[in-house]
């Protein structure tokens, strides 16, 4: 849809949103700041954290790894962290060949349930266009080093299916609890953006 390019990426529910918002800013009633640190929460710090804890079970539960690479959905659901979207979630595994990134070409569609809210870059024209034509290029600048012979794999998420990358467990965390593994685990590793065990990349 070449004509939806030329024209804000923003849908008419956020515009409403973004007009509430300065609407409620301009007459005093919120702190713009305060509504900042809020959406900063559940998009860096509350949302991913359930997918962390996801992706530890499955690196210390071979039988919940199999489980959730089978029927991510269900896995997802039996922790507690429900899809509230009707969306099945299908988990893509890294391997050492294959390196899975997500994406939604169309809007911004992504698990809300295990990653919380989206990233702007991910909701960003530049991200949707760029992820399928070029992701090695897109991985670059988010300061990741793709071996030539690793496999990269984009997936467009759509209104039905969202992704989430297993990431790789990163070597010498063996001994590491389930807690301590989550730790490990970014929303960016899960998005598909970075590999963990390499330096941390922007965005
Ligand atoms: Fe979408």
């Amino acid at each position: 849809m070449p004509d939806h390019a030329l024209h804000s990426h923003l849908s008419d529910t956020e515009l409403r949103v973004r007009a509430l918002e300065s609407l409620l800013a301009d007459k005093g009633l919120v702190d713009p700041t305060a509504l900042d640190a809020i959406v900063d929460t559940y998009e860096n710090k509350v949302g991913p954290r359930n997918g962390a804890r996801v992706v530890a079970r499955a690196w210390v539960d071979e039988d919940f790894r199999q489980w959730l690479l089978r029927d991510g959905t269900a896995a997802i659901d039996s922790l507690g962290y429900v899809s509230t979207q009707g969306a099945d979630i299908v988990v893509l595994e890294n391997t050492a060949t294959v390196h899975n990134m997500t994406v939604c070409t169309l809007c911004s569609c992504y698990p809300w349930a295990v990653l919380g809210l989206p990233p702007a870059w991910y909701k960003s024209f530049a991200y949707r266009a760029r992820a399928v034509k070029d992701p090695r290029g897109v991985l670059a600048e988010f300061g990741q080093v793709i071996p030539a012979e690793l496999e990269v794999r984009v997936w467009d998420s759509t209104a039905e299916v969202r992704y989430m990358v297993l990431p790789q467990q990163p070597p010498g965390t063996e001994a590491l609890s389930e807690d301590a593994l989550a730790d490990l685990v970014t929303r960016n590793a899960m998005i598909g953006t970075e590999r963990l065990g390499q330096d941390r990349g922007r965005g």
